[in-house]
């Protein structure tokens, strides 16, 4: 079968990634002899993934996720070096943009197919349709010139709907701070799958007056599962409700998987960690700072429930099988 130009892009950058390493052999980072021989703690990959000594996050083969405090002390460094233009083509630079492009591409389509799948009970012909519709009208915007703060100083994408509540287009932008500070292929992939996810998410399409059966189905099991909180003043999808953000994070994990599984296979065990840590790096809190409680689940239930309670995610790790109930769209 004739590769897509994005397997193509990968293989080729990995074949160069891999001439390297022969060229110049990368020391064994600190602290990972330990995890190379004893398994990392697959009860809390929370712990593991946000502390900097657990997991050095320099073995994820395809890039790095700098810190929210790094990304933007980094950016902030640039501004006064560069000008405006010198400074667009460091942060959206011709390479850059073409992988987000591709990954986009890539995450775009693995949603549809993951719309596709869900066949029968669990959505109708017209179901599918509608969200596929929805999938194809979100556009990844990437500015021609500088964006203004506070877009530039941004550590993070945002989905924006034109139309509440019709198919309309609608738009995810990408933080400046994010985009110059995140090179690893299964953070965008994650980011871009989270964020696609809000144009089909509950509260979005309970705006159009519909939801499908298989979706009050996976509502109702998140609600069940204890990974939304459910205050007393809380109105599902008006305020202080997390449905919405729980349901991308869950498809976000679904679309993850499907990449380790085409792209990540080849991995051993380390490097299989820190691409799934690499994934949602971005989650871990900066330190002494406030989470958004209201629409997010605090990052310790994003991580360790929504992504590390996936039975294909912990299979991936070699971690076993979790035995809390998983979530589907379909009725099983
Ligand atoms: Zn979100």
């Amino acid at each position: 079968m004739t590769p897509s130009p994005f397997e193509r892009l990968w293989h080729t950058r990995w074949a160069v990634l891999g001439f390297g390493l022969l060229l110049y052999p990368v020391p064994t980072p600190t602290g990972w002899r330990g995890l190379a021989s004893s398994s990392p703690d697959c009860q809390d990959l929370f712990t593991t993934f946000c502390q900097d000594s657990a997991l050095p996050s320099s073995t994820d083969p395809t890039g790095a996720v700098w810190s929210e405090n790094e990304a933007f002390d980094r950016l902030q460094t640039l501004r006064r070096q560069l000008s405006p233009q010198q400074l667009m083509a460091r942060i959206y630079s011709h390479d850059r943009v073409i992988e987000i492009r591709k990954t986009e591409q890539w995450v775009r389509q693995e949603i549809l197919r993951w719309i596709e799948r869900q066949m029968g009970s669990s959505l109708n012909l017209r179901d599918r349709k509608e969200l596929r519709q929805r999938i194809l009208a979100v556009r990844l915007e990437i500015p021609s010139s500088l964006p203004q703060p506070p877009v530039l100083l941004e550590h993070g994408a945002f989905y924006e709907s034109h139309k509440q509540g019709k198919p309309g287009l609608s738009q995810i932008r990408l933080g400046g701070a994010y985009v110059l500070g995140t090179t690893s292929q299964s953070n965008w992939v994650f980011t871009l799958a989270h964020e696609f996810a809000h144009s089909i998410d509950p509260c979005e399409l309970r705006a159009s007056g519909w939801t499908p059966p298989a979706f009050e189905r996976l509502n109702g099991c998140l609600l069940e599962s204890g990974v939304i909180q459910t205050p007393n003043d809380r109105h599902e999808c008006v305020t202080r409700d997390q449905l919405s953000e729980v349901f991308a994070d869950w498809l976000a994990t679904e679309i993850l998987v499907a990449w380790l599984d085409q792209y990540g296979r080849e991995y051993p065990t380390p490097q299989r960690w820190a691409l799934v840590r690499n994934s949602v790096r971005d989650l871990c809190p900066p330190p002494n700072s406030d989470y958004d409680s209201e629409w997010h689940p605090e990052s310790r239930t994003r991580i360790n429930r929504i992504l590390g309670e996936n039975p294909k995610v912990r299979n991936y790790l070699g971690c076993p099988r979790s035995d809390q109930k998983t979530c589907r769209t379909d009725d099983q």
